[in-house]
């Protein structure tokens, strides 16, 4: 795609109200060349010519989402997510997301320098939204240390996320943690973890097999949710010690995010993610009789049985002891899930969630009367570009802001399926959902790229986002606490009496 076709594009959003996360206005937004230019009542951009109108009376007009976990066409248990780079995206878009940041994954042993291009590799081509990277470490060395610097440094990554699950594939120690960590913070990065006890989960799952239980429910059974809090804990006391902010992605049990909760409140620098799939459904469907319907909804950690665990977590989101909202999604169809039949340990884990996450959230969440249109602005969009990194430029509409904005309806009603959706999957674990809130329009980098249902977008349309180092609205605190929190030797007179002269060695 041509950019000056983008480029050229004006548009007059007209009649909507602005919604940003500190309050809402009635304004219009007049877009030039990729970037908000102005937002205000009544404006008449000159000249009048060549300017796309967008009518949004009644419609909210907000951030475009960012969903901060995808594994768009990752390779991963025997096999490869289903959606890639563009279906994924061009579902992002339909559901209202204008930006993702999905996982370039090593094997133990291999370069993360590597890994990051073949990701950017196959995304380029493919994006029809703007993207980023985070990049996992799975293995440790002065080699790895040295490329996270390289990736901070010259490849715009600033994030970087550790297992503490998957046992010898890419779990680390807890000795590589506080490495990974340490570097992180030297790095001004976010550290983001997995948390799930690997050994727990491995031993686990020999006892559910060795008592017959080979279907989906003993994925859950063999990884019950303190083994989720004690990762979570030990992430946190680890990362406290080293004063290095830490992101605790895909938030699935209450156990786990009551960690988090007290840690905040404790003055930890910590942020908690829950996803769509932990927001909007629960583990009860691991028991259900048909067994593709079970395996559909395996992803790890995995979604927890007490089936007030979504309300939990929504309220909790909503209050600001959680933070933001991603989906973990990593879809493949039932064909693929049955590479597990006969054992649950070999079904692909993951799910479905990067078109539905912003209509999940608004239903249970506004739609609920948990939260306000503002709060739901923070927790799909402006608190991720924070963390990120990439605020104001992505997560709100102002001045001089990227024109990443979707056009919301709060009163229609949409009902979710996998017969209607836009991702590549046979199924969708929302299937029959009937969700208020429903994006008409999105606008990515100025453009229209998908109205009423129809899409106007090519693949690599979208763009690659650099993203600096030490983000301040994390950074801020933990380089101020570096400066005073720092404990120091008492001051006393050298101890000068008699000191034993021979110390005793064991034999
Ligand atoms: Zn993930």
């Amino acid at each position: 795609m041509p950019s000056q076709t983008v480029a050229q594009q004006r548009l007059l959003i007209k009649g909507g109200k602005v919604v940003n996360d500190d309050y809402s206005v009635a304004a219009d937004v007049y877009v030039e060349d990729g970037v908000v230019q102005q937002v205000g009542p009544n404006l008449h951009p000159k000249p009048p010519t060549g300017l796309l109108v967008l009518d949004a009376t009644n419609k909210l007009v907000i951030p475009g989402g960012i969903d901060t976990h995808t594994h768009m066409q990752f390779p991963f248990m025997g096999s490869r997510s289903k959606d890639d780079f563009y279906t994924g995206t061009k579902a992002a878009i339909a559901g209202g997301t204008t930006m993702i940041i999905d996982f370039a994954i090593p094997q133990k042993g291999c370069s993360l320098i590597e890994a990051f291009d073949t990701w950017k590799s196959w995304a380029d081509p493919k994006v029809c939204c703007d993207y980023a990277l985070h990049v996992g470490v799975t293995w440790w060395s002065n080699k790895v240390k040295e490329e996270m610097k390289s990736l901070v440094q010259s490849k715009g990554v600033n994030s970087f996320k550790m297992f503490m699950a998957y046992k010898d594939l890419y779990m680390v120690n807890d000795e590589e943690l506080y490495e990974a960590f340490s570097q992180c913070k030297e790095l001004g990065a976010i550290a983001q973890v997995h948390a799930e006890n690997g050994e727990l989960i491995a031993q686990g799952a020999k006892k559910m097999l060795a008592m017959g239980i080979t279907g989906p429910e003993g994925h859950e059974l063999c990884r019950p949710e303190e083994v989720e809090a004690e990762a979570t804990q030990r992430a946190i006391t680890i990362a406290n010690v080293i004063n290095c902010p830490l992101f605790v992605v895909h938030v699935m049990s209450k156990s786990a995010a009551r960690v988090i909760t007290n840690a905040r409140r404790e003055g930890k620098v910590v942020y908690g993610e829950p996803i769509a799939a932990s927001l909007g459904t629960d583990g009860t469907n691991y028991w259900n009789k048909d067994w593709a319907h079970a395996a559909g909804h395996v992803m790890g950690p995995p979604l927890r049985p007490d089936p007030s665990t979504p309300d939990f977590l929504m309220n909790l989101l909503a209050n600001d002891d959680l933070s933001v909202t991603g989906t973990d999604n990593c879809t493949f169809d039932t064909c693929q899930k049955a590479l597990g039949k006969d054992d649950f340990t070999k079904i692909p884990n993951g799910v479905n969630g990067v078109e539905d996450r912003m209509s999940v959230v608004w239903e249970k969440g506004v739609y609920s009367g948990k939260m306000d249109e503002n709060r739901f602005v923070a927790v799909t969009s402006t608190n991720a570009a924070k963390i990120f990194n990439l605020y104001p430029k992505k997560g709100r509409i102002a001045v001089g802001s990227d024109a990443d904005i979707v056009i919301w309806d709060p009163k229609a009603t949409r009902t979710i399926s996998a017969q209607t959706h836009h991702q590549a999957n046979n199924f969708n674990i929302f299937e029959g959902m009937v969700c208020h809130g429903v994006p008409v329009t999105t606008i990515s980098r100025g453009k229209v790229v998908y109205e009423g249902g129809t899409f106007n977008v090519t693949a690599g349309e979208g763009r690659y986002v650099s993203r600096p180092p030490f983000p301040p609205y994390v950074y801020k605190r933990v380089r101020q606490r570096d400066q005073v929190c720092q404990p120091v030797p008492v001051k006393r007179a050298p101890y000068t009496d008699a000191v034993s002269a021979t110390p005793i060695t064991p034999q």
